[in-house]
């Protein structure tokens, strides 16, 4: 049996390395490594994948959520709505910009925003809500739409784990994750849904104003050429990374689909274990397994963590400190007892190895394993 990663993404270049080889061969003839043509291609088709007006190419995921941040004009001291169980990204960028982060707990099933405690920590400084797609499934859009159209707010969307996902509102009408709201931001680390070979990301907006505003401000805030309107950052795709884009894109919704199998494989092997609960999709969102994410009750996760690794097994712990309690946001006051379901969540998931090469042989060895030691 092949070796079991988190991820593989050498199995997966392996199958399309003559495609890559190609695209990435003709980047270095051309050597236009900066705004060559293939970032215009990755762009126009994403924007179609996507069915968004515009996408917005950019340096990285964390950049993104800056970049999003900066077009909306808000003073220091603004507040800005988020989870605490995320990635840091979504809440650094927000400290960085002197803007201030207020959490909101999860849900315990879906671990994601619960939109019934956002309307609470709403205040007269409130300007912006950052939902993140965790794990892969979409938020509560609906009423965290509703809630911001009501109290004017924008949405940002961190769905840098959610590409590919799709929204479904009651009305019939279907959206990609990272389209809902004004403005949509993703990551295309190379263990993402959808990844390069080095750091990438994009932006995602229906609005014309923010579109052109955003690529200024990814362009040292120059429209015209050496006339710097605004004080902006350097946050550029490099063409080598948007041609292996380009090739990535049109296998997207398969590599998706197999990680939805590989779930519903792991779904049906642990349903009846009662030390372990399955993750739960929300009504109106579909699942694109970023990660595959467990609750384990009544077993020592150190301990359980340590045997799977002994059995060739990697498993992973996202997150193990909520981000009210970390370190870096100690000034922002957060404590333990703030946020209870994300504390619990934190102290209960493990992530199992999750991608699109994973064979038969490696999820039979991973449930079967798990199942015998917990
Ligand atoms: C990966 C990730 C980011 C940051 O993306 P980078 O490209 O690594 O900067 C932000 N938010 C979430 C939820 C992520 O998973």
């Amino acid at each position: 049996m092949k070796a079991i990663q988190m991820v593989d993404l050498k199995s997966q270049y392996q199958k399309i390395k003559p495609e890559i080889d190609k695209r990435i061969g003709e980047v270095l003839e051309s050597a236009a490594f900066i705004n060559g043509s293939a970032v215009k291609s990755f762009q126009q088709n994403l924007e179609q994948y996507l069915a968004v007006k515009h996408v917005v190419p950019c340096g990285n995921g964390t950049d993104a959520l800056q970049v999003a941040l900066m077009a909306l004009d808000l003073q220091p001291g603004d507040e800005v709505i988020t989870t605490p169980f995320t990635f840091i990204a979504t809440a650094e960028v927000v400290a960085l910009l002197k803007l201030k982060t207020v959490f909101v707990d999860v849900d315990p099933d879906t671990f994601n925003m619960n939109p019934e405690l956002i309307e609470q920590a709403i205040t007269p400084k409130t300007k912006a809500i950052v939902p993140v797609h965790l794990f892969g499934q979409c938020c509560d859009m609906e009423r965290i739409m509703e809630i911001a159209a009501k109290h004017n707010l924008y949405v940002i969307e961190d769905a840098c784990q959610a590409i590919g996902a799709d929204y479904t509102f009651k009305n019939g009408k279907t959206r990609k994750a990272g389209t809902i709201g004004q403005i949509g931001c993703t990551s295309f680390f190379p263990s993402k849904n959808l990844g390069c070979y080095g750091d990438g990301g994009a932006i995602f907006t229906n609005d014309d104003q923010l579109a052109e505003k955003m690529r200024g401000i990814v362009n040292h805030g120059m429209f015209v050429r050496y006339y710097h309107e605004m004080v902006g950052v350097n946050s550029r795709l490099d063409s080598i990374q948007a041609a292996v884009l380009d090739v990535k894109l049109p296998y997207l919704d398969e590599y998706n689909e197999k990680r939805r199998q590989l779930a519903q494989f792991y779904n049906k092997a642990f349903a009846n274990q009662p030390k372990l609960t399955i993750p739960v999709t929300g009504e109106q969102t579909t699942h694109v397994f970023h990660q595959y994410t467990l609750k384990i009750n009544g077993v020592d996760r150190e301990t359980l963590i340590q045997k799977m690794n002994e059995a060739g097994i990697p498993v992973m712990i996202y997150y193990p400190v909520p981000l009210h309690l970390q370190k870096a946001f100690a000034n922002v006051g957060g404590k333990r007892g703030d946020f209870p379901v994300t504390e619990a969540l934190c102290d209960a998931v493990i992530s199992l190895p999750m991608h699109s090469e994973m064979d038969e042989d490696q999820a039979n060895h991973i449930s079967t394993t798990l199942l015998k030691l917990v």
